[in-house]
């Protein structure tokens, strides 16, 4: 059957987010968009809370909870402010959970724990000017030489690339042309700060402002030899199964800012008066917000339904 609704424990996790979301988060939002600063203490807070573990095993840091549950935090977090909830969903499904799907166990032990603590932030690096939707066209290339990948290339519009918590890059690369030239794409994980890794000043963004984003450049940067993340010519396959998974979460992002519209459309409809009473007493009104409202709910559902059992973190992947 399809879910929903929520469960008693999920409905107690989905009201203590959305009450920090209203406490906290919301009333420094406008501050950190206008100014397009990352908000470093929300992060701590949000950190605190444990959202950052939140899908991950106890085993290694984490909340043991779901990809559900993270939707349900990112949503609540959308509703008030966009960039917080990219900022969680960056962090979790693009930065952590390539290491958990496809690292190797002395990587996981290594990396999960402080990425789940939200005591450092990994970013994930797929796109580059000319590989967006396209993303198999990558020019990013990788050698091997003396027990190092050597990295040259850039990319684009990286989050959580460049802010002071941020510890790790995951980067996809080419390392192996065939003589027909078909071209095999892997992951590295980059430690960072490192030589040759530079990040470019951040994009001067229309919305997302107060989420990091920046290009990065990539000068024959080293990375050691072990940092390669799951199999050799397999990082486009995996980027893509994590690209998968990071839909759902950017759905519920999408369904938290749609009912932070209707929860502004409402506000303002019973805030405003015209000809000596509410705007939202006018049918007009009122069904638009209805209309709103509902598709909200419809939208809501479709991502509930979408992730689990599929998406469940602990299933093999
Ligand atoms: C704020 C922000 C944060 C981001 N964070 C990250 C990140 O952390 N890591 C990362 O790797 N990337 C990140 N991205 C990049 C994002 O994944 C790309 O923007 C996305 O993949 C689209 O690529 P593009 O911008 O090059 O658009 P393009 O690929 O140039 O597409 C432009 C338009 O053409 C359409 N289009 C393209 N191909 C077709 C087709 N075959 N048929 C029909 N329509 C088509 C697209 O749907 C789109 O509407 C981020 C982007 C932004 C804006």
């Amino acid at each position: 059957m399809p879910q929903t609704t929520l469960s008693e424990d999920q409905e107690l996790f989905r009201a203590t987010v959305a009450e920090f979301a209203h406490d906290v988060v919301a009333k420094v939002a406008a501050h950190h968009d206008t100014t397009a600063s990352f908000p470093y203490d929300v992060v701590r807070q949000m950190a605190e809370m444990g959202l950052f573990g939140l899908p991950f095993p106890e085993a290694y840091g984490g909340m043991g909870g779901d990809y559900f549950t993270l939707c349900l935090a990112i949503e609540e977090l959308a509703r008030v402010d966009q960039s917080v909830a990219i900022t969680l969903e960056a962090a979790c499904s693009l930065g952590a959970m390539p290491v958990y799907r496809f690292g190797s166990e002395s990587q996981k032990q290594y990396w999960l724990p402080q990425l789940s603590s939200g005591s450092a932030l990994g970013a994930f690096a797929l796109t580059e000017a000319d590989a967006g939707s396209d993303a198999g066209g990558t020019r990013t290339n990788a050698r091997l030489e003396d027990g190092w990948w050597i990295v040259n290339g850039a990319k684009s519009f990286i989050t959580n690339s460049g802010t002071e918590l941020t510890k790790l890059v995951t980067l996809t690369a080419v390392t192996d042309v065939d003589d027909d030239g078909t071209k095999h794409i892997s992951s590295l994980l980059v430690e960072v700060p490192a030589e040759g890794l530079v990040v470019e000043k951040a994009y001067d963004k229309v919305g997302w402002r107060a989420s990091d984003t920046h290009p990065l450049s990539f000068l024959n940067l080293r990375v050691p030899r072990e940092n390669l993340l799951g199999e050799r010519g397999r990082g486009y396959a995996n980027f893509l199964h994590i690209l998968d998974e990071g839909r759902i979460a950017i759905a519920a992002l999408a369904v938290g800012a749609a009912q932070g519209c209707v929860d502004e459309s409402v506000a303002y409809a019973n805030s405003r008066v015209a000809f000596g009473r509410a705007i939202g007493r006018n049918q007009a009104i009122a069904f638009k917000i209805a209309d709103m409202e509902a598709r909200t709910h419809v939208a809501r559902c479709a991502y509930y339904d979408a992730t689990p059992p599929r998406f469940t973190v602990g299933m093999a992947s």
